[in-house]
């Protein structure tokens, strides 16, 4: 039997060392090869703020968070410049923050020793189910099993007969490195403003000065309009819009554009195939839980293989997408919510999401249950 892992991203790595650990032959195909660099230096653009959940996989796994590119983040808050709705998270250990690329660097180094595993540097044109087997265009190879974690685009997926639902597009979040005058203290800070949400999350002081990682997503309208201003105005524009709350912000490294929405399949088996991660799942990142809940995906299969004692592929993707299934619908929608809620400034609106936002802050397991759902 040979599983097909298609997509090298940090789902589908994790994924590939559980189903090999596992016993089952599996090969990961990933155009963009295996070869990594860790970050050094000021931190990376992209930066993950990872859950217990995720961080206790990543541990599993051979990859422990820790080292000087981590920041442990003890307390959150998060407030809405429209009105004086404001929750508290911590003092507790919430996660850390870490750089995507510098996870992805560290499960490549254990799935390049993980037996039963193989790297395989090449595009998944496009995949075809007859019977049980799982044949792709361009491999001489068939699989018994596929895993797709080919990231938002799912292009294999549809290949599949699997249907791609777009339940918001239009949508972009600025992302970058900034260095910022006030310490955060290990807190990670979130602002509904006009444009959309902004977070700014604790990284790693560099040579003893701090800096923070800003996530702020916005309608493609008022990114095009930030768009046009030059790089001094747009760190003036945060430190306006953050309220000060780090201090004056300024870039250390050219920030980015990314397009973000939300998404999700028809379906995430069928026959012996199963979705997980980005392909199956794109919400917006305004809680920064895209690959948590990727990684919660690979939890699932680390449960339904370690189950049965016969891997049957069928039965396998089943009862992961079973499982699954009922948080990828639930987080899309509250993320979508809080998208679209908390840019109104409608009065009714404000007075709403203040009432919300007292409501979560005072009722501790209400709390709870928001900080569950992010890890
Ligand atoms: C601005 C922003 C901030 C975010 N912040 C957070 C956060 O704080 N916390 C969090 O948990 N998540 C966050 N996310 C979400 C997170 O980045 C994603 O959920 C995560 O990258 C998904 O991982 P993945 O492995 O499923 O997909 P990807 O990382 O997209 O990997 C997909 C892989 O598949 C490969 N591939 C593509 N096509 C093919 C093909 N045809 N054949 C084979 N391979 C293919 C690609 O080369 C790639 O390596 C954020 C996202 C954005 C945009």
């Amino acid at each position: 039997m040979i599983v097909g892992v298609f997509g090298g991203g940090a789902v589908g790595l994790a994924a590939g060392i559980v189903l090999a650990r596992a016993g089952l032959e599996t090969q990961l195909i990933d155009p963009q090869g295996f070869e990594t660099v860790s970050p050094t230096g000021e931190a990376d653009t992209r930066v993950w703020a990872l859950g217990p959940r995720a961080i206790e996989l990543l541990e599993r796994l051979g990859c422990p968070i820790e080292g000087d590119r981590v920041t442990a983040y003890q307390r959150m808050r998060v407030i809405d410049s429209g009105s004086d709705a404001a929750i508290q998270f911590g003092p507790d250990r919430l996660g850390v923050i870490v750089e995507a690329d510098w996870v992805r660097a560290a499960l490549i180094a254990v799935a390049k020793r993980t037996p039963k595993l193989s790297l395989h540097t090449k595009n998944g044109q496009a995949l075809s189910l007859r019977g049980d087997t799982v044949t792709e265009s361009s491999l001489d190879v068939s699989f018994e099993a596929v895993i797709l974690a080919e990231g938002r685009r799912a292009t294999l997926a549809t290949s599949l007969g699997f249907d791609k639902i777009v339940t918001a597009q239009g949508y972009q979040a600025l992302v970058g490195t900034l260095a910022c005058t006030e310490p955060h203290r290990g807190e990670a800070f979130q602002i509904f403003t006009a444009e959309g949400p902004l977070a700014l999350l604790p990284l790693p002081d560099h040579n003893g000065n701090p800096r923070v990682s800003v996530v702020w997503s916005m309608a493609d309208a008022e990114a095009t309009s930030l768009q046009s201003v030059d790089a001094e105005a747009l760190a003036r524009r945060l430190t306006q819009a953050s309220e000060q709350a780090r201090g004056v912000l300024t870039w250390v490294r050219p920030s980015q554009w990314m397009p973000i929405g939300q998404h999700h399949l028809n379906r995430d088996a069928l026959g012996p195939c199963l979705a997980i991660g980005d392909t199956s799942h794109g919400i917006f990142p305004l809680a920064g839980l895209g690959a948590n809940l990727g990684f919660a995906d690979v939890c699932a299969i680390e449960r339904a293989v370690s189950a049965h004692r016969s891997f049957d592929p069928g039965r396998f993707a089943r009862t992961v997408a079973r499982e699954r299934r009922l948080e990828h619908l639930t987080t899309a929608r509250v993320m979508a919510l809080l998208q679209s809620t908390f840019v109104s400034t409608d009065p009714w609106m404000r007075l709403l999401r203040s009432a919300v936002f007292r409501g979560v802050d005072r009722i501790a397991p209400v709390k709870t249950l928001f900080q569950q759902l992010a890890g």
